[in-house]
């Protein structure tokens, strides 16, 4: 068997498991709650086409301005799915929601994925980084984990006004190997704009240490 026939009855096996595994665990819409077809996720077609979706094409922050990607607006029922996630390491959402937003996401050619790092006491309280989980499913091999540390413990950016998210994020982060990130096109990851002071923040610092071409990419935006 040559290896053309072997790939090809590799990814016909893979899509019949998962029509197996559809039939054994049934998916369904997070919204409607109706039966999802094959090619569907996380919502059914029609709960898809509803979702508000986010015009803004920049962010921009302190006088820096980076391409922005960035589906959706961050309202129900997509709020709901993303809230679920941060706080339980549920590997069948995730998944949903990585095949979900990779129909929006696309990789720019030469970038790697620099998703926005936890405080490593965060990250053992919490068990998981959603943001990297999430890159990894949606951008697969050209996420790199470990670009930026997050060394300065912050108190969490909800609740506070936009210039002590400022000043809370500041010198939060730094570069782990400045040789990973200088010359290099870099897709800064979050699951949601806020504001964008931490964003802003993971930016500054990989342009410092030498990234030539910074882009964002969130899940949504707060309106
Ligand atoms: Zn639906």
């Amino acid at each position: 068997m040559g290896l053309s026939a072997w790939r090809l009855n590799r990814s016909r096996l893979k899509e019949l498991g998962q029509v197996f595994l559809d039939f054994i665990f049934p998916r369904y819409c997070q919204n409607c709650e109706r039966l999802l077809k094959k090619q569907e996720w996380l919502f059914c077609e029609s709960c898809s086409e509803k979702l508000p979706r986010n015009e803004a094409i920049v962010f921009s922050k302190n006088e820096l301005f980076f391409p922005l990607k960035t589906p959706f607006l961050y309202e129900e029922p997509l709020k709901n799915a993303i809230k679920a996630l941060k706080y339980q390491e549920d590997i069948y959402l995730i998944r949903e929601m990585g095949r979900f937003f990779s129909k929006f996401l696309t990789l720019p050619a030469s970038f790697i994925v620099c998703p926005v790092p936890l405080h490593p006491k965060r990250l053992a309280q919490r068990g998981f980084n959603q943001s990297l989980f999430l890159a990894r499913e949606i951008f697969g091999p050209n996420v790199v984990k470990e670009l930026l540390v997050r060394h300065k413990n912050t108190r969490p950016q909800a609740g506070l006004s936009r210039k002590e998210r400022e000043k809370n994020i500041k010198e939060a982060f730094r570069v782990i190997n400045p040789e990973q990130v200088a010359g290099k096109r870099i897709l800064l990851f979050d699951d949601v704009l806020t504001t964008g002071a931490t964003l802003a923040e993971c930016a500054r610092v990989l342009l410092k240490a030498g990234a030539s071409q910074i882009e964002v990419a969130t899940l949504t935006r707060r309106g």
